[in-house]
């Protein structure tokens, strides 16, 4: 089997979750597997190892999980981008649209130095906008997002394509159709 029929078997969907219409990608069956979840977190590091980083960020909650298992693999430190009111040190803060109003993501100030690399990890990008969020923070702080890596992409919402444009490297392990 290939590394996407492998990961695509591990993943859970659930039909109308957290509301009608949406069908949850839900990794949480992933991760449980010790196969899985090696899986994953190589193939992220395979899929950049012709680049070279100086931090990995993950994006609050999935992302963590990944993006910790990641660093340690690769040998680099962690960065959190957590969800509004979380991190205890000065913050900055990034708002993104949701399909009914906004929602904000933040990160330490003193996270990244200008002109470090960071690559980017969450579980699954869908229209990018948490995504993009992560990226301004970053660049806020001065740093270069080198690349963002994703086990899920669904290419119908075009969030990778939305973060190819601002000049970041996308890589994504499988894809699902539709929403
Ligand atoms: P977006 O900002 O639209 O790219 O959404 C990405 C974030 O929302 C990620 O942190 C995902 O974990 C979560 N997410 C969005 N859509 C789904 C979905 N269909 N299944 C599971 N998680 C999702």
């Amino acid at each position: 089997m290939s590394l996407s029929a492998d990961l695509e078997a591990l993943v859970r969907s659930i039909p109308d979750y957290p509301k009608p219409g949406i069908m949850f990608r839900d990794v949480t069956t992933l991760f449980q597997d010790a196969r899985g979840l090696k899986l994953s977190v190589d193939g992220l590091a395979d899929a950049f190892k012709d680049q070279k980083f100086d931090l990995v960020a993950g994006i609050e909650a999935r992302g963590f999980i990944l993006g910790g298992a990641l660093a340690h693999v690769l040998g680099l430190g962690f960065i959190a981008i957590r969800k509004k009111g979380k991190l205890p040190h000065i913050t900055l803060s990034q708002e993104y649209a949701l399909e009914y109003g906004v929602d904000s993501v933040e990160i330490h100030a003193d996270a990244c130095k200008p002109g470090q690399k960071v690559l980017l990890i969450d579980d699954l990008i869908a229209t990018g906008g948490t995504a993009e969020a992560g990226i301004a923070l970053i660049r806020r702080l001065g740093g270069v997002v080198a690349g963002a890596g994703f086990v899920i992409d669904l290419p119908a919402l075009g969030g990778a394509q939305r973060i190819r444009d601002q000049d970041v490297r996308v890589e994504t392990l499988l894809e699902f159709a539709g929403h």
